[in-house]
């Protein structure tokens, strides 16, 4: 019998972490003999070889990715009351923001394939209020950016691209024209936590825009609204990346194309395992995007999730589900505009998803024992 030799994991940091020691240690050591803790160098230098990464003019650090897109919404000068639409299937940090900011959410639907925000359920949302869209990348694949920001120039609204599943992924324009997620709307924004695809061994996250006055905002409004020391044109934010975490991420960028390679190959695994099962959905692949597989994620079809989920859990699987609750039936989401059944896609996904192990460390034994498991159970 197949048994796994080491401890299953949702992320193999350690493991990802032990090829790449030497490297860290040493960056994390001259960090500490600089003493630039702060806005050092490195942060600096991850700055621009994150821009020429992802062929974008600008990135600004920050301190994570929930501050991220709330400094995005500053910058666009969104007001108490304008709406902002949404994905309902997200995590929370989202719409949190845009609670926070004293802006109206309006969630929408998404695709039950890609599970990326469905255009005509955009459209339908839009209002004389509507002021912004937040695509999500949800699980490491673009939103359909091309038809999305056709329908925001139409109706003259910003578009803040969440980018913290989906880095590294290439989005590719029905011309071919190929261009980096996150790269695409006037700002995106990712999030370095450490289980994101570029993570941090702390908190982190950055913007990125094209657009030279928007990044000289943001940089203010992340800075407590100032450019020059003491002088505060807006109210802002203290939010920054610290150096120690720059450093690391500089080298992690550095691996950022083999470990999405990495997550492919796993990918690629679960799928020729599940594909034609009449219980399992594969995740659906959009024409116009890479998948980096932040997560690997099943649509199951009459299957008992929780009892799935034990017999995994039995084996050393682990197995999560994201996300369990749409926001419109969250707590603290609760609107009187909307009520159960209103967004029947997202609903079933919630009542019907299953996230397996995927991370830039799992080897073939690990990724049979894991399918076979989930095989077993469906038998
Ligand atoms: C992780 C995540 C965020 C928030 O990033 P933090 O760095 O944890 O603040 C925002 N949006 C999505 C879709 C995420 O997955």
């Amino acid at each position: 019998m197949a048994t796994a030799t080491k401890k299953i994991q949702m992320v193999d940091l350690a493991g990802q972490y032990e090829k790449i020691k030497t490297e860290i240690d040493n960056a994390i050591a001259s960090v500490l003999h600089s003493a630039a803790f702060i806005n050092g160098p490195e942060v600096k230098s991850f700055q621009v070889e994150l821009e020429k990464y992802l062929g974008v003019k600008h990135v600004i650090p920050c301190a994570n990715g929930t501050d991220a897109l709330q400094i995005a919404m500053m910058a666009l000068g969104l007001k108490h009351g304008d709406e902002v639409i949404t994905s309902n299937f997200t995590f929370v940090a989202t719409a949190e923001v845009i609670g926070l900011l004293g802006l109206t959410p309006v969630l929408v639907d998404v695709y039950p394939g890609t599970f990326t925000l469905n255009i005509a359920a955009i459209e339908k949302a839009i209002t004389p209020k509507t002021k912004a869209i937040v695509p999500v990348h949800l699980f490491g694949q673009c939103a359909e950016m091309e038809e999305l920001m056709a329908l925001a120039k139409k109706h003259h609204l910003y578009v803040i691209e969440d980018n913290a599943q989906a880095i590294g992924a290439d989005y590719k324009y029905t011309d071919d024209k190929t261009v980096k997620a996150g790269t695409i709307g006037h700002f995106g924004t990712t999030s370095f936590f450490p289980s994101k695809n570029l993570g941090g061994y702390g908190d982190g996250g950055a913007l990125f825009t094209n657009d030279d006055e928007l990044a000289k905002k943001a940089r203010s409004i992340a800075n407590h609204g100032s450019t020059v020391q003491y002088y505060h044109d807006d109210i802002g934010v203290n939010s920054r990346l610290d150096s120690i975490q720059a450093a690391i991420l500089r080298i992690k960028l550095r691996h950022l194309n083999e470990y999405c390679a990495a997550r492919q190959k796993a990918a690629a695994y679960y799928d020729k395992a599940f594909a034609n099962h009449p219980q399992i959905k594969i995740p659906e692949r959009s024409k116009h995007s890479t998948h980096v597989f932040h997560q690997y994620t099943l649509v199951l079809h009459n299957v008992d999730r929780t009892k799935l989920r034990e017999h995994l859990a039995a084996k050393g699987i682990p197995a999560m589900i994201y996300y369990p609750v749409p926001l419109h039936l969250q707590k603290a989401y609760k609107d009187a505009r909307y009520k159960e059944g209103d967004f029947p896609v997202t609903e079933m996904l919630c009542a019907s998803v299953l996230s397996l192990p995927i991370h830039t460390e799992l080897d073939e034994e690990t990724l049979k024992f894991i399918t076979d498991s989930v095989l077993e159970f469906l038998k």
